[in-house]
Order: structure tokens, then sequence, then C-alpha cells
């Protein structure tokens, strides 16, 4: 089966928007939308695009908030399509991780071109984190386990790469709450017991064998059950 790209478009004029919407749309893949920053640091966090598609200039917050941002925790190819044509600022968007840069007004088939050649390179290089039966695609943000696998949120993913990454070792919750959330976000180690929750749901609807184990007063391990 040949799954559609799944592009996000982060664009405040409308009109640009439904342009590029459908340009995009005709050539094959599924369109995202987002006019505002709020909206597509939402949207970033729980579809997981294959691609973004950036403007800088948006009504709550500069793009450039957007890309440092994404780039903390993922890896998804970035094109900034602005309107800043100094050199200083495709610099400036590079350097923060953006894959590419477009100025306004672009040539349509320079944008199919940019998407396709990001998207390729994005392709081969399939990184993943593996345990028992279950690996973690990182570039997908997906658990798989043999044809079967689920998606997941951002901070599912974060807190499934940091149990995976360490293994067997046991992660107390305090460690997993300070390298997905941040030492001064506001949550609590309930937040980490909430998204376990998510994914122990998820590993079993997929059929995996690594368990996530709670271990008393000292934190969470995996495990893997062999047959
Ligand atoms: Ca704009």
């Amino acid at each position: 089966m040949n799954i559609r790209d799944k592009v996000l478009l982060v664009e405040d004029e409308r009109t640009i928007r439904s342009f590029m919407q459908a340009i995009l749309t005709a050539n094959g893949y599924d369109v995202l939308m987002a006019g505002t920053g709020a909206m597509a640091n939402t949207m970033i966090a729980s579809h997981c695009p294959d691609i973004i598609i950036l403007d800088l200039g948006l009504p709550d917050m500069d793009g450039m908030t957007i890309l440092r941002n994404v780039r903390k925790w993922s890896k998804v190819p970035i094109l900034v399509v602005s309107a800043r044509s100094h050199e200083r600022d495709k610099v400036e968007a590079l350097d923060a991780g953006a894959d590419d840069y477009l100025t306004k007004p672009f040539d349509i088939r320079e944008l199919l071109a940019c998407i396709n050649a990001l998207l390729r390179r994005q392709g081969p290089q399939v990184d993943q984190v593996t345990l028992g039966n279950t690996a973690l695609d990182l570039g997908a943000c997906t658990l798989v386990c043999g044809e079967k696998r689920v998606q997941l949120s951002a901070r599912e993913f974060d807190v499934m790469r940091i149990l995976l990454r360490s293994q067997s070792t046991i992660l107390s919750k305090e460690v997993i709450l300070a390298r997905v959330w941040g030492y001064d976000s506001d949550a609590v180690e309930n937040h980490v017991e909430v998204y376990v929750g998510f994914l122990r749901k998820k590993l079993h609807s997929i059929g995996s064998n690594i368990r996530i184990e709670a271990v008393r007063r000292l934190g969470l391990s995996l495990i893997h059950i062999s047959e």
C-alpha cells in the first residue's frame, strides 16, 4: 500500500494557504494546515507530519521559535517558505535546523522539487531503536511490531524513546519527567504515569512482547517477555 506523505502547511495568509493546499493535494500529498504558531505546535505534536512547510511571519509567534522547538525533539524535514529574503534570515533558519529555504514568491515546481528531495532524503535512513519484537521508528514516531504499527503522540514518543534507550535499566519518574518535560515545567510525576498508561495500551494493541514495569519506589523499566 502506498501511504501518502503528510504535509503540514504553516501559513497565516489564507489565499497562499488555499493555493498551496490545492497544489499539494493535486500532487498526491495529504495536507494539514495551521494558520497560527500555536496551532502549528499542537498539530506537529499530535499528527507527526512527514514534512513541515513553515512560514516565518505568523500572527502569534515567529516561525523561528517553532523551528527551534521542533528541533529539540524531532528530525522531521522542515522547509521554510518566507518573504524574508535577506541572506542572514536564510542562514539563521538553516542554522536553527531548517532543511531548506525558499523565498516568496516561489516557483511551484521548485517547491515540489524541494519537498520531494527532502522526503527522499528522509526515506532510506530509517532510524529505529529495538527491544524484543518491537521497534520504535524514530522518523515516523511509530511503534512497530511485525506488520502492526501504531502512531505515538510527541510526548508518548519521547517517553518511549527514553525507556527504550535505557533498555532494562530502571529509570526514576523524576528523571523521565526532567528529560521529557524539562526541569522548569509544571508537569508532575502523575504525567509520566498517564503517558505510560497510553503507551501500555499501544504496546498491547500491536502485540508487543515488551512491558513497561513499575518498580516500587525506584521507577520504571522495560522488560522483554520471551515466549
Ligand atoms: Ca505570513
